[in-house]
């Protein structure tokens, strides 16, 4: 009879999950995934169906960026401004949510930002090299679509505002970062020179979902050593390896 009967529940449990409406207006717990182990960028297609583009799609990100052809690059307009904010650990990273009203124009398009977080080692690669630090400033457009901003953070002097970000971050894993709002500049955020890398990818978190546009800063901004310690106190490793470029184009600015 068992062996009648655990088919019979399973089968039960399943349509609980699946079948009934009200099942499914319940919370439900997002798959966990990180970046080392078993739940790493490796399995990440494996740990939800909604993740699968992480293993069979064909423009995902970060890349290595080699052999980039120079081209004639439309302008990053950066209508940033100054803004009061405050930083969310999500797990995975720390993150600055951005109130609407910051804005980035690229040719036709236009942009809001969204948020910025950080990567350590930086996920973008150029002819093989990568920096200690990434920031990546999410953008979203009219009709949803993503445009990412990467910013490469290298040792340095102080003076970029990701530093007023990193230096409020707790002195030890599993504290919350300093609630209290700050007030940032964001055009501090920028490097001097407004040359970038584009091309098309992805998330580089799951769901790896794909139709980004990337622009990766060429000059990278300079941090405080201390800044970069005080992320990597939290999170030591938090990069996605570089996926195939499957003959994607990238360009550089002229
Ligand atoms: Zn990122």
């Amino acid at each position: 009879m068992s062996k009648l009967y655990v088919p019979a529940r399973t089968a039960l449990a399943a349509c609980l999950l699946s079948c009934l409406p009200l099942q499914a207006k319940q919370p439900t717990h997002p798959p966990q995934w990180s970046y080392q182990g078993p739940q790493g960028p490796a399995r990440w297609a494996e740990l939800d169906a909604g993740f699968e583009a992480c293993a069979i799609g064909r423009h995902q990100s970060p890349i290595d960026m080699r052999g980039a052809r120079p081209a004639e690059l439309p302008e990053l307009g950066f209508g940033y401004g100054s803004l009061s904010a405050s930083i969310v650990d999500n797990g995975h990273t720390v993150q600055i949510d951005v109130p609407p009203g910051q804005r980035l124009q690229v040719g036709e398009r236009r942009y809001e930002l969204l948020q910025f977080h950080f990567h350590t080692p930086s996920e973008e690669r150029i002819e093989g090299k990568a920096w200690p630090m990434v920031a990546h400033l999410v953008h979203r457009d009219a009709e949803g679509r993503l445009g990412v901003v990467a910013v490469l953070l290298q040792a340095g002097r102080a003076g970029s505002g990701f530093d007023a970000v990193l230096s409020r971050l707790p002195r030890r894993e599993g504290k919350t970062p300093t609630p209290a709002d700050f007030s940032l500049d964001l055009q501090t955020l920028l490097p001097r020179q407004r040359g970038y890398y584009d091309f098309e990818g992805s998330l580089t978190t799951p769901p790896c979902a794909e139709g980004v546009h990337w622009m990766v800063m060429r000059e990278p901004v300079e941090v405080l050593p201390r800044s970069i310690a005080a992320f990597r106190r939290l999170y030591p490793a938090n990069a996605r390896p570089v996926q195939p470029l499957n003959g994607r184009e990238v360009r550089v600015s002229r």
